[in-house]
């Protein structure tokens, strides 16, 4: 392919968007329309999808640990987490220097 991997009229705002409902899809919460939308975008957006399956892995978790759904302090976390990944996909560039000059 020619073209340059431009993010296809892929904002993060929608990121986020798709991401509020995350906790909802992997409860089985949202509605069918809301699932395809969400679906949709996982295929097309690998940070999203890696915060899905995060997510998906600490729900069970918590799950296991506790009776009890998720707690309210988990959404912020998530939200750190979501905008380090984003942070990185932007600057897609190895993370550290591997040689000091
Ligand atoms: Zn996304």
């Amino acid at each position: 392919m020619s073209h340059k991997d431009h993010d296809h009229d892929h904002d993060h705002g929608h990121c986020l968007e798709m991401f509020k409902k995350l906790s909802e899809y992997i409860d089985g919460e949202l509605d069918q329309l809301n699932c395809d939308e969400l679906e949709k975008h996982l295929e097309d957006c690998s940070a999203c999808k890696i915060c899905m399956v995060t997510l998906k892995q600490t729900v069970n978790l918590c799950r296991e640990v506790k009776d009890n759904p998720v707690p309210e302090g988990f959404s912020h976390k998530m939200a750190a987490f979501i905008e380090a990944l984003q942070k990185e996909k932007e600057g897609l560039r190895p993370p550290k220097p591997a040689k000091k000059l």
